[in-house]
C-alpha cells in the first residue's frame, strides 16, 4: 500500500449519476422582500454519485421566486436534467473547474443551477479524500461567520419582539431591514424606530433591493446615517453603477452592491467606477464557490470588502457559504447566512448551529452535512 498518496481509486473517480429533486420547505414566518413575500422556500436538491458509489450533495435556490434573476426551481430542474446532467456523466469528478467550463460551453448563464452542481461536486471531492471543502479552498481563517437577521415581517411590534428574541438567544449579531415596500418617508421612520429600540445592542443594515431612485437614495442616506444605520445595500437599479458611485461618494455609511455585482468582471467595473464599498457574495449569482472566491480576491485587490450574502439556502447551501467565508482572509462584517434559522424544516440530520451571534462551520468531509432522507422524502414535490 502506498502511504504517500490518496488511493488511485479515489483520484480516478468518474461522475456516474446526477439526480435532482425539488423540495418545498415552510418558513417559520412570512418573509417579505421589497416587492414580494413568501411562506415557503423551494430548493433544487442535487445529488452527484461517483463511480465508487460516493454521493456529493448540493442545492440551488432562488429567493422565493424568479424576481431576482429570472431563475426558478422548476426551470433549474429542466436545465439540469435535460442539458447539464448529460454533460457531467463520465467526466473526472476532481476536474471541478474544467467540468464547469464545459457546462458554460453548452449552457449560457444559469449560474444558480451551476452553483448547485459545483457544490455537489466539491462535496463529492471532499468525501473522496475525507477533507472538508475549506481545506480544498486553501484553509480556514475562521470557524464561524457573524450573521445579520432579516427583519421582514412588516409588523413593527412583531419585528421588535423577534429582534429581542434573536439577541437574547445570541443567535445573530446584527439586523437587516428590507426597505422599499412603503413610502420613503414612512420607510425611513420605521427603520429609525427599529434602530432606536435596539439602543446600540446590535447594528442595523438596510436593503431596498433596487427600489429607490438616485434622488430617493440621496435623500434617505443622511437620515439613515443619523439613525445609526451601518450599511445600505443596493439602493438603486443594478445597472445604474454611476448612480451607485454618486451615492457612495457622498455617503457617510457603507454602500454595498448585490444585484449589480454578479461576476468577477462586474467587480472590476465596481472598483473602476468606485460604485460601492462592499460586495455581497452569493454562491448562486456567481455560479459557485470558486467564482465567488475570484470575486472576493478581485475585491480585496481593489480595496473593497466582501460580505456573505444569502438567498435563504437550507443547511446544505449555508454550509457551502460558511466554507467559502472561512477561506477568506478578511470578512469584517460577516454576512447573513440565516436560511436554517428562518426555515421551520431542514434537509440534514444536524442543521447549521448558531451561537454567539454567528453561524458555525460544520465538521466532516465535504460540506460537513448529512442528508436526512426521511425529511427529503417528506418535502419532495410530487407532480
Ligand atoms: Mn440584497
Amino acid at each position: 500500500m502506498n502511504l504517500h498518496t490518496a488511493p488511485s481509486r479515489a483520484k480516478n473517480a468518474l461522475i456516474e449519476d446526477v439526480r435532482s429533486d425539488i423540495v418545498d420547505l415552510p418558513f417559520k414566518r412570512l418573509q417579505r422582500f421589497a416587492r414580494h413575500q413568501a411562506r415557503v422556500q423551494s430548493a433544487l436538491l442535487i445529488r452527484i454519485r461517483s463511480s465508487d458509489g460516493l454521493e456529493g450533495i448540493g442545492e440551488a435556490v432562488v429567493p422565493c421566486g424568479p424576481w431576482w434573476s429570472g431563475d426558478s426551481v422548476e426551470t433549474m430542474k429542466i436545465m439540469l436534467d435535460r442539458y447539464l446532467a448529460p454533460q457531467l456523466t463520465g467526466r473526472p469528478a476532481h476536474d471541478v473547474g474544467p467540468v464547469l467550463a464545459e457546462l458554460d460551453r453548452h449552457v449560457r448563464n444559469n449560474s444558480f443551477v451551476k452553483a448547485g452542481i459545483e457544490m455537489a461536486l466539491l462535496d463529492l471531492v471532499g468525501k473522496l479524500h475525507d477533507l472538508p471543502i475549506w481545506a480544498l479552498l486553501g484553509g480556514r481563517f475562521r470557524d464561524r461567520c457573524p450573521v445579520a437577521w432579516p427583519v421582514a415581517s412588516g409588523d413593527m411590534q412583531q419585528d421588535l419582539a423577534e429582534m429581542d428574541e434573536m439577541l437574547d438567544g445570541e443567535l445573530v449579531s446584527a439586523f437587516k431591514v428590507k426597505m422599499g415596500s412603503e413610502s420613503l418617508h414612512n420607510d425611513v421612520r420605521r427603520v429609525a424606530k427599529l434602530s432606536a429600540a435596539l439602543d446600540g445592542r446590535a447594528k442595523v443594515r438596510v436593503d431596498p433591493n433596487e427600489a429607490w431612485s438616485e434622488l430617493d437614495a440621496l435623500h434617505a442616506m443622511p437620515r439613515l446615517a443619523e439613525a445609526g444605520i451601518e450599511l445600505v445595500e443596493q439602493p438603486v437599479r443594478r445597472d445604474h453603477l454611476d448612480a451607485m458611485a454618486r451615492i457612495a461618494r457622498c455617503s457617510q455609511i457603507a454602500v454595498m452592491i448585490d444585484e449589480g455585482a454578479q461576476s468577477a468582471s462586474d467587480v472590476v467595473d465596481v472598483i473602476g467606477r468606485q460604485a460601492a464599498h462592499i460586495i455581497s457574495l452569493k454562491l448562486m449569482k456567481a455560479g459557485g464557490l470558486q467564482a465567488s472566491r475570484r470575486m472576493a480576491d478581485i475585491a480585496e485587490a481593489g480595496g473593497l470588502s466582501v460580505y456573505m450574502g444569502t438567498f435563504l439556502e437550507t443547511s446544505i447551501g449555508t454550509a457551502a457559504g460558511l466554507h467559502l467565508g472561512a477561506s477568506l482572509p478578511r470578512l469584517p462584517l460577516g454576512g447573513e447566512l440565516v436560511g436554517p434559522l428562518l426555515l421551520a424544516e431542514d434537509l440534514v440530520t444536524t442543521p447549521i448551529r448558531y451561537r454567539q451571534g454567528a453561524a458555525f462551520l460544520p465538521d466532516g468531509p465535504g460540506l460537513g452535512v448529512v442528508l436526512d432522507e426521511d425529511k427529503v422524502a417528506r418535502f419532495t414535490r410530487r407532480e
